[in-house]
């Protein structure tokens, strides 16, 4: 076995609305920068990279352009209701009440939209479009706040 090197890259930001349904302080609605690293790890191929920094960046501006300047709602969770209303989505979560225009909302299969999930929801979203025989595995790590931050870490093959 060859060695395995990790590149790592700034793969951006996206600014986006959220709010955590039944949490003290995070139910009000509010926005964050969310940072986002992308580590990968592998053999080196005959070019002497891991991966194309560029392709690298193209795949990760793909993912974050979604969720940049939108709404992100939780599909999974029993306290929050989302519906189309018209050219609108309402929102209900406990006893708050939002309505978006549907083009502004992007629906994530989580129970709540935190850091954690969204690490993990671009981790797998980008493990579906990284390809190559010699790449072993990937880390995202997301930011919401100077020192705030989820890791997620899964194997690529
Ligand atoms: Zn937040």
């Amino acid at each position: 076995m060859g060695g395995e090197v990790r590149i790592e890259l700034e793969a951006g930001h996206f600014s986006a609305v959220h709010f955590i349904a039944e949490h003290e302080r995070c139910e009000h609605l509010h926005g964050h920068n969310w940072r986002v690293r992308v580590g990968v790890e592998g053999e080196l191929d005959q070019r002497g990279m891991v991966v194309d920094f560029l392709e690298l960046r193209a795949r990760m501006g793909e993912i974050l352009r979604k969720y940049d300047h939108r709404v992100l709602l939780p599909t999974l969770n029993p306290a929050v209701r989302v519906e189309e209303e018209g050219a609108g989505v309402r929102v209900r979560a406990g006893n708050r009440t939002f309505l978006f225009p549907a083009e502004d909302v992007v629906r994530l299969p989580v129970v709540n939209v935190t850091v954690e999930e969204l690490a993990r929801l671009i981790g797998e979203e980008l493990a579906g479009r990284l390809t190559g025989p010699n790449l072993r595995r990937l880390v995202i790590r997301v930011s919401e706040a100077p020192g705030q931050e989820a890791l997620f870490e899964r194997a690529l093959r």
